[in-house]
């Protein structure tokens, strides 16, 4: 399975990365985590709109899933006519706020483009991945979601702060995607913090915890210092750590 960063910028796209998405792919199957702001035109980089399998959102936070909006456009539009409705996974809520991104869109228009289901239980199968997703913590209904393709998993934790969920969905697997928004300074004064987002410590911690061996630092955000976030989980987590970058490609 090979993990693309397409985005990896935390809150809203950076000046060196759009906000978060992700592209797997796997025996000619290609699915995306998220689709935030700025990452469709860097995804027709990596691979042809048209031969998407699905979209998981995380969670319903702009910077997830802003560019669903001008994929609904490119799917509609597109050069090649239109496509079959196109699955698109995500919390509680997901069609009427899909519905409602682009402005004048009925759902009846919507539904033509995007095949729209809810995250529930149990595994979802994808051509060749199984998809898995638990609930984390965060102000508005997230998940984590776990993806497994030819004997490898990865597991993304899109936004959360500090939850055993986390670490009991990634236990044992090959990648930790985790997200690493704050670091241990920023947090000390937010009395919030622990609903929001991990710092690079905790995310390190968790990885830990789950026994990963490799653990790749995301949702990072553009005013942090990226030696300073690698520094904080490098004290906290001994296996194979980077921080993630836009166009980075990983065999898992
Ligand atoms: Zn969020």
């Amino acid at each position: 399975m090979r993990l693309t960063v397409i985005g990896c910028s935390g809150s809203f796209a950076g000046p060196d990365s759009p906000a978060s998405c992700y592209l797997l792919e796997h025996d000619g199957h290609r699915i995306v985590l998220d689709l935030g702001n700025g990452a469709l035109g860097p995804l027709a980089a990596h691979a042809d709109l048209a031969s998407i399998d699905a979209v998981l959102l995380s969670h319903l936070h702009l910077d997830h899933i802003a560019d669903v909006g001008g994929y609904y456009v490119a799917r509609k539009y597109g050069p090649t006519g239109p496509q079959p409705p196109l699955p698109l996974v995500g919390p509680r809520g997901v069609a009427a706020r899909v519905v409602s991104m682009y402005g004048d869109t009925t759902p009846e228009a919507m539904a033509s483009v995007f095949d729209i289901d809810e995250h529930r239980p149990g595994p979802r199968h994808i051509g060749p991945f199984t998809i898995t997703v638990t609930r984390v913590r965060h102000p508005v209904t997230a998940y984590a979601t776990r993806v497994e393709a030819g004997g490898r998993t990865l597991v993304f934790s899109g936004d959360t702060g500090p939850t055993d969920t986390l670490i009991e969905l990634a236990r044992g697997v090959d990648l930790a995607l985790f997200e690493a928004s704050f670091l241990e300074d920023e947090v000390r004064d937010l009395a919030n913090a622990g609903d929001l987002h991990l710092t690079a410590t905790q995310a390190a911690q968790h990885a830990a915890a789950a026994g990963v061996e490799r653990l790749v630092l995301t949702h990072l955000v553009s005013w942090n210092d990226r030696a300073a976030t690698e520094a904080e989980a490098r004290a906290h987590f001994s296996g194979s750590l980077e921080l993630a970058s836009s166009g980075l490609v990983i065999d898992v």
